[in-house]
């Protein structure tokens, strides 16, 4: 059998040079491993753009909390990122702008009635009680908690029924996964509030660092512009077709590690057993649209000192941040320049798509400037980037399926973000998680 004696049998094929694929082949570095990536550049939902001096992310903007895996993974590898020392809690909602020092006053400041203030007080008092433990735990079925957050929507865990108070929980549940709150379990958006309490870093250059700084150590083992079309296992391996620049190549390898978006999956891994495409198939991707504007004034002109991210009700945008936050302010004061970062939910995201790239950014600077009027004529450039597979939004029922979606087939590993939640962590959990299967023998196929 190739398993044993074969010198061109590989021990590893990973699929995908994203954040997780990325992560499983720097701990496999020193193997017979390939990884493939159908770009041009590995990092996958994690690109950044330079603009001016300034980066921002078209990606992942933030690493939350200092003892994460991504924040150990960057200090192993000398990334740096730097604390988000944000001291407002701002919102834009009915042509109001608000940013409280305090929550007590944010909560005073939002336009909903007193009443609706006081439920979402104690709501939110509670929740923090109850629920903060769980915050980037992978989710475990049998935990009481989470089949909790898991059992309701957003709107109806929150009671968010009053449509004030439901559009600003929408912004947040698009925030965290593109859908509004009726869509998805209060899981996920709850988890994404938990962790806005915690500290949040910005990856110094942008978070594609953290992806380029991985991909160096793997260089020599990656293939880019290599699309993969076909996995079948055969014989104690698995072989994996791929398409590259033109030319159609296969290779064979112990073990394959796929690590793209799920729905991604099931055109090209087609004998996978009916258990494990009826859970991948129940996962779906929402999408986001980013756009980057250069202004001729300094960001906090336009959204105010100590503003990381100001959220945006009822509006296009769901939200927008200043990537200069972080910048010195040498640099500022030089340029006289500052940078916003404007992003969507998967509804408008959609639309934008349908448009070329300047039509995009007139709606978005059109909305900009109609929420901000004194951006009116200060923007220089600008830049958008449309993420097809932004974040899979769980829907109610995904906890059911959660072991499922995770667990390997034969030779076959399932990793990337979806496979925990969604997020930088739950990619590098997940290969975590699958470095953890390899060592150990192939899944036997099972009849479920
Ligand atoms: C706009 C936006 C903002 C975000 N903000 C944050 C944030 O602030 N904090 C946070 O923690 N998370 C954030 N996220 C989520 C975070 O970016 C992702 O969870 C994480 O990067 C996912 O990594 P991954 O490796 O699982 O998947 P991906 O990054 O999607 O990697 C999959 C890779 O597979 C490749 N691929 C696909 N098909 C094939 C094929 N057929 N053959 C070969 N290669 C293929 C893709 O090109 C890609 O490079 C954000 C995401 C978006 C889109």
């Amino acid at each position: 059998m190739a398993e044993t004696g074969d010198s061109k049998v590989l021990d590893t094929v990973i699929v995908g040079a994203g954040l997780a694929g990325l992560t499983v082949a720097y701990q496999l570095r020193h193997k017979k491993i390939l990884l493939l990536e159908k770009e041009e550049v590995c990092g996958g939902r994690t690109l950044s753009r330079k603009m001016g001096e300034y980066a921002y992310n078209a990606g992942a903007q933030v690493v939350l909390g200092d003892d994460s895996e991504t924040s150990k993974l960057a200090r192993a590898l000398g990334v740096k990122k730097t604390l988000i020392r944000k001291t407002r809690l701002p919102m834009h909602m009915k042509g109001k702008k608000i940013a409280a020092r305090w929550e007590a006053t944010f909560l005073w400041e939002l336009p909903i009635p007193l009443w609706e203030k006081v439920k979402m007080g104690l709501k939110i008092l509670r929740i923090r009680h109850r629920y903060s433990e769980l915050v980037d735990l992978p989710p475990d079925p049998n935990n009481r908690k989470m089949q909790e957050l898991c059992a309701a929507t957003l709107e109806d865990f929150m009671g968010a029924h009053h449509p004030d108070v439901k559009a600003i929980w929408d912004v947040l549940s698009m925030g965290a996964n593109t859908v509004p709150s009726h869509e998805v379990a209060a899981f996920q958006p709850i988890n994404t509030f938990l962790h806005f309490a915690a500290d949040e870093f910005f990856v110094e250059g942008g978070t594609w660092e953290l992806t380029k700084a991985l991909w160096k150590t793997v260089e020599d083992k990656t293939e880019t512009s290599a699309e993969v079309e076909e996995i079948v296992q055969k014989d104690g391996t698995v072989q994996v077709t791929y398409d590259h620049a033109g030319q159609r190549k296969t290779v064979e390898a112990k073990r394959c590690v796929i690590s793209i978006p799920a729905p991604l999956i099931l055109d090209m891994a087609k004998e996978i057993p009916s258990w494990k495409r009826d859970a991948l198939s129940k996962v779906d991707f929402g999408s986001m649209t980013t756009a980057g504007f250069l202004m001729s004034e300094n960001s906090e002109v336009f959204l105010g000192e100590g503003v990381w991210r100001m959220p945006i009700v009822g509006k296009k945008i769901v939200s927008v941040t200043n990537p200069t936050f972080t910048f010195s302010k040498e640099v500022k004061e030089r340029t006289g320049q500052g940078l916003l970062r404007v992003y969507t939910g998967d509804k408008v995201s959609k639309e934008l798509q349908q448009m070329s790239d300047g039509e995009g950014l007139e709606v978005l600077a059109d909305e900009l400037v109609s929420t901000f009027p004194s951006m009116k004529g200060k923007i220089v450039t600008s830049s958008i980037k449309h993420w097809v597979h932004a974040i899979s939004p769980w829907r109610l029922g995904r906890l059911e399926i959660a072991e499922d979606i995770k667990a390997p087939t034969g030779r076959i590993h399932y990793c990337g973000d979806y496979t925990v939640s969604g997020g930088l962590e739950a990619a590098v959990l997940s290969a975590q998680r699958v470095l953890d299967e390899l060592t150990r023998e192939p899944a036997k196929e099972q009849e479920r």
